[in-house]
């Protein structure tokens, strides 16, 4: 007579099955987004206080000349804000990143080398935002990665990606076009016709020439802020 122990066979081969399952699912998935727990996939455009309250982001950088002056810029009026960096960027100007989190800014995904991955599967799509963060932790082994913003605007299936690695995806509500460099009085009068309450404004840092940019936000920062607005950052949420 023999006595049965343990799970029947069946059931047993199940348990195996759903451990493997489990097992590749967790690998998958870093470390540091595993503990942060679940990133929603929403894009956000809006800033997570309200009234009166803006938030700047920068695009493309950094960029050895444009970025430096823009930190000196931003810290003279005591505001942070977002940079979206490119991992190609990151690589070159290793310095620079640190600078942006050793001066209280957050970091943004922007992915290498400002890829259209509108039409990428998923896996691509991951295996672009990781080397990006690698790129970035090669700079600042201990920054968090806060969002991911696709170029162009040209989502396609990044935002579910960008969210199952700890990253919000990040749009904007206000873009001024400042890349077309058309004089900082006509920026700065652009910014202050489009900002809204709770806006994440887009800007750039690198791509180009962005003198004006970093001009117009030197004369706009002081304004806004003795008119009553805050300069914050966007909503992330988890
Ligand atoms: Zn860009």
């Amino acid at each position: 007579m023999t006595k049965r122990t343990g799970h029947p066979p069946a059931a047993g081969r199940l348990m195996a099955v759903l451990l493997s399952v489990g097992l590749v699912l967790c690998a998958g998935v870093p470390a540091h987004a595993r503990s942060t727990g679940a990133v929603s996939p929403e894009i956000v455009d809006s800033t997570q206080r309200g009234g009166a309250a803006v938030a700047l982001t920068f695009d493309d950088g950094p960029h050895p000349d444009h970025t430096p002056r823009l930190l000196d810029v931003l810290d003279g009026h005591g505001v942070r804000a977002v940079f979206c960096v490119m991992g190609d960027h990151a690589l070159r100007h290793p310095e620079l990143v640190r600078e942006i989190v050793d001066r209280g800014h957050t970091l943004c995904n922007h992915t290498m080398s400002h890829a259209d991955v509108s039409g990428w599967s998923p896996e691509r799509i991951r295996e672009e935002l990781l080397a990006t963060n690698a790129a970035i932790h090669a700079a600042a082994p201990d920054a968090r990665v806060r969002y991911f913003r696709a170029p162009y605007g040209a989502w396609g299936r990044s935002p579910e990606v960008a969210a199952e690695l700890g990253m919000r995806p990040l749009g904007w509500r206000v873009d001024v076009a400042d890349w077309s460099t058309p004089g900082t009085d006509v920026l700065v009068d652009r910014l202050r016709a489009a900002i809204t309450p709770t806006s994440v404004v887009l800007l750039h840092d690198g791509g180009g020439d962005r003198s004006q940019t970093v001009a117009a936000v030197d004369r706009l920062v002081p304004e806004m802020e003795s008119a009553g607005w805050r300069f914050t950052r966007p909503a992330w949420g988890w």
